[in-house]
Formats: C-alpha cells, sequence, structure tokens
C-alpha cells in the first residue's frame, strides 16, 4: 500500500474545508440574491396592480375605451402585459390587444385569490420555455369585489442578472480554491518539514550516528522535541563515550600486569638459568602479578554489578556498630602490618536501613584507602552518629593528603593522584567509584576534605528512607 505522508494528508485536509466554506457561501450569497430580486419584483408587480385596479375601478363595468389605454400605458411603464377580468374571471382588457384572450375565463389561483379578495402572485413557465411572474389583485368598490386586474411580465431578465453574477462568482472562487490549493501545501510543508527532518535524524541516530542533532526551530511543541531529542542523543553520545572510555581504561589497566607476566615468564624461558631460588623470585613476582589482576577484575565486576543492581536493592536495618566491628576485622591485618592505630566507634543502638555487603564493601574500602595512603604510625578513626535525621558514616586518616587539584577527580573511575604511587601501593583508581556508586544507591552523597600532610576526611550522609 502507498503511504500517504502528513504533508498531503494536512493539505487535502485545508483545501477541503477550503472548497466547501466557499461553495457553501456562494450557494448561500447566490440563493439570497435570487429570492431578494424575485421579492423585488413582485412588490413591484403588486404596488402598480394596487395602482391600477384603483385607478380603473370606475370604468370597469361601462369604460372600456378608458380602461384599454389604462392597461396599455400602465403596462408599458411596468414592463408587463395587464389584464382587466371581470368578478368571474373573465379577460375584458388586455394591454397586448390580442384579440384572442379577450372574453377567456381565467382560472389561474393568482386570478381565484384576487377574486376572493386576497392578491395572490405566481411563477410559470411558458411553452416557450420563458419564465414569468404572475400578480393578481382585486378591484374593489364599495366593499364589494368587481373584478381583478391581473399583471404578467418575464422574469429572464433577472435571471440573467443572477447568472451572470454565479459566473463571476465561480470564476472568482475557482481563483480563491487554486490560491487556497498552494497556500495549503506551502503550509502543510512548512508544518511538516520540521517533523522529517527530525525522521532523519532519528533515523541516523538509530543506526549509531549518535553525534546527529537537529536543528531547534521556535517555542511551539515541534521545538520542544527538537530541543528533547537533542538532550537525549546528546545523553547517549555521553553515555557511549563513558563506555568506551570505561573499555579503553580497563584494557589499559589489564595491560600492564599481563605485560609484567609475560616479561618475567619469558626471561625465565630463554635464560640458561639453573639457581631455583631465582625460578622461585620470578615466579613469587609473577604470582602477586595475577594477584594484582584479580583484583583488578575484582573490582571490574563489583562496579558492573552496582551498574546493574539499580532498582533491586536488598535493604534492611543494620546495626551500625556490627557493620563497623566487621570492617575493622577485615582491615586489622593490614594496619597492624603498617603500625596504624585503626578504630571504629558508633552509638551501641543505632541501626539504619543499608544492604549490609555494599555498607561493608564502601566503609572497607575507604579505610583500605586509608592505611594505604598514611605513612607507619598515624591514624585511622571510623565514626558513625544520626545527624538531622541522616546517618552520618566519617573516616579520617592522619595520612599524606590529596592535592586540592586532585579533590574533584579522585572519584572518576580509574583515577590515580600519583600513578607511580598508586602502582606501588596496587591501587587501580577503582575503589572511590565503588563507593561514590555504593552511597548513591542508598540515595546518600559522599563529600571529601584534605590538607596535603595533615590528613583526609570522607563523609557519607545517607537518609533513612529515599534509599534507591
Ligand atoms: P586506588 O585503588 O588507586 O586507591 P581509589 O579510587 O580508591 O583508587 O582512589 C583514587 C585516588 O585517590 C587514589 O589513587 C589516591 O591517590 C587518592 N586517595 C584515596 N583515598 C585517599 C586517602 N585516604 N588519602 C590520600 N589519598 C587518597
Amino acid at each position: 500500500m502507498v503511504q500517504i505522508g502528513i504533508r498531503w494528508k494536512l493539505a487535502v485536509i485545508f483545501l477541503t474545508v477550503i472548497l466547501v466554506t466557499l461553495f457553501s457561501t456562494n450557494w448561500l450569497i447566490l440563493n439570497s440574491l435570487e429570492t431578494y430580486y424575485l421579492k423585488g419584483r413582485e412588490t413591484n408587480y403588486l404596488t402598480y396592480a394596487n395602482i391600477i385596479a384603483g385607478t380603473g375601478r370606475d370604468y370597469l363595468i361601462h369604460g372600456e375605451r378608458h380602461l384599454q389605454f389604462l392597461a396599455r400605458d400602465y403596462g408599458k411603464q411596468v414592463g408587463a402585459r395587464v389584464l382587466f377580468l371581470d368578478d368571474r374571471g373573465k379577460v375584458l382588457i388586455d394591454s397586448f390587444s390580442e384579440g384572442w384572450l379577450v372574453g377567456q375565463v381565467l382560472k389561474h389561483e393568482e386570478v381565484t385569490a384576487a377574486l376572493k379578495g386576497k392578491s395572490g402572485t405566481g411563477l410559470h413557465f411558458l411553452s416557450t420555455g420563458e419564465r414569468v411572474l404572475y400578480v393578481s389583485v382585486p378591484v374593489v368598490k364599495r366593499k364589494q369585489i368587481i373584478g381583478a386586474v391581473l399583471l404578467s411580465g418575464g422574469i429572464d431578465d433577472l435571471f440573467e442578472a443572477l447568472e451572470e453574477i454565479q459566473q463571476k462568482i465561480l470564476f472568482l472562487s475557482l481563483i480563491s480554491a487554486l490560491v487556497a490549493g498552494f497556500l495549503s501545501f506551502f503550509l502543510a510543508n512548512a508544518l511538516t518539514r520540521p517533523i522529517k527532518e527530525l525522521n532523519t535524524v532519528v533515523q541516523k541516530v538509530a543506526r549509531g550516528y549518535l553525534h546527529q542533532r537537529v536543528k531547534e526551530r521556535g517555542r511551539d511543541e515541534l521545538g520542544m522535541l527538537a530541543r528533547s531529542f537533542n538532550t537525549m542523543s546528546a545523553q547517549l553520545e555521553k553515555l557511549d563515550r563513558a563506555r568506551r572510555d570505561f573499555i579503553a581504561n580497563a584494557s589499559h589497566e589489564l595491560k600492564s600486569p599481563l605485560g609484567s607476566i609475560k616479561a618475567l615468564a619469558e626471561s625465565l624461558i630463554y635464560s640458561n638459568e639453573k639457581d631455583p631460588a631465582v625460578y622461585k623470585e620470578f615466579l613469587g613476582d609473577i604470582n602477586s602479578e595475577i594477584d594484582r589482576l584479580n583484583q583488578l577484575v575484582q573490582e571490574l565486576l563489583q562496579l558492573v554489578e552496582l551498574e546493574e543492581e539499580g532498582g533491586e536493592l536488598r535493604i534492611q536495618n543494620q546495626s551500625v556498630l556490627g557493620i563497623i566491628e566487621h570492617v575493622l576485622k577485615l582491615a586489622k591485618p593490614l594496619a597492624l602490618e603498617k603500625n596504624i592505630h585503626l578504630s571504629g566507634d558508633a552509638p551501641k543502638e543505632l541501626s539504619w536501613p543499608l544492604n549490609h555487603d555494599l555498607a561493608v564493601r564502601m566503609l572497607l574500602n575507604l579505610v583500605d584507602n586509608s592505611i594505604k595512603y598514611t605513612p607507619p604510625g598515624g591514624r585511622v578513626q571510623i565514626e558513625i552518629f544520626e545527624q538531622d535525621g541522616k546517618l552520618v558514616i566519617i573516616v579520617r586518616d592522619s595520612g599524606e593528603g590529596i592535592p586540592p587539584e586532585d579533590l574533584p577527580h579522585i572519584f572518576d573511575r580509574f583515577y590515580r593522584v600519583d600513578k607511580a604511587r598508586a602502582r606501588e601501593t596496587g591501587g587501580s583508581g577503582l575503589g572511590l567509584a565503588i563507593v561514590q556508586k555504593a552511597v548513591k544507591l542508598h540515595g546518600g552523597i559522599i563529600t571529601v576534605d584534605s590538607r596535603l600532610d595533615v590528613g583526609t576526611v570522607f563523609e557519607i550522609k545517607i537518609p533513612r528512607q529515599n534509599a534507591m
């Protein structure tokens, strides 16, 4: 089936409305004109007929010669045939002086009406095709109907005039219809052009060309649609770029431990080393690179998992102190190893709606960082309490701090303040991204405050409800 575009549909609708209006108006005008003209002619005839009847009544019975003149003169004036009839409808005088009609009894409706005292009018078609108007009025003398006057005149001139008007109107209508047709088409075109453009661009975006934008014209619905579309495709493009960056970064991060492993393995394969101690040392290095890889993959998986978690987070009331104890237990070995004083504190009774695993993970990541970036002998402290209806989690350390220019970026994926230092400490730059994601899933926010060589404070605030 052939698809008809909106443009054509609109044009046809416009044109139909215009044509219907045009022709019904024309019909009304012509009809009114016809009635108006006919009525005018009728009134004219009636007036004359009455005058003739009034003037002729004194001669009707015995003044035939006089009546003849009267009929002829008035007939010429009016442009109609004038007949005088007696009280039974018999023709006494004919202004046309045609002998055959005189003496005949007329039975026309108009005449019958006039002989009953009422004036009568009517339209008749002659056998020649001519249209004539009959008007008849009674001739009254001393309250007695003594006869009637009948006026008959052709009205074809009237219809000719009407026809002329009709032709002019038709001509004008045709021109108007033509102009209206063009205008409808152009209007429909102008209205649908933005839709067409949008459609083309949407199709391109659907095929993956995300940088496409449409022109944002006007403030109407189409303009709004264009703006929404542009916002949407910009968002899509951003997401797409983020996805590419993520893959590129992840591959890059995976590449360096893999490169080390490959270099270590090759140097063992191609050397003539006989000493098992050297093998053992190399294998130990390979093993720690594998640990790094493992950690990285684990963090990547966690991040993906968090992205997917979205709405269906299992949230239950948790004892806050319980979570702190869990984290302290996990972080203790590292703290001991680095000789860092690790402590945690929270009100005994305080419990909060949280996802247990996520809460432990975010706290552990923060504590892990604090231990990693604090020199031996320093302190790391966890504090949790309720304030203004929110759960406040604070992780404070006396470590090296974060340079102010790096602070806005530390929650970005793969961001590390000092690449070399991070390599040493085994960081991937994903830890804080995971923490931030987990906080957001709880409907909370995380902020950081840090001073170089003084220490860093992370603060998380989680509302009781609104957990996502
Ligand atoms: P990483 O796995 O490298 O630790 P994170 O996302 O956890 O990655 O942290 C990003 C960067 O922020 C780290 O590389 C580190 O430079 C800095 N950072 C995080 N926590 C601290 C802290 N407590 N003290 C100093 N620097 C920190």
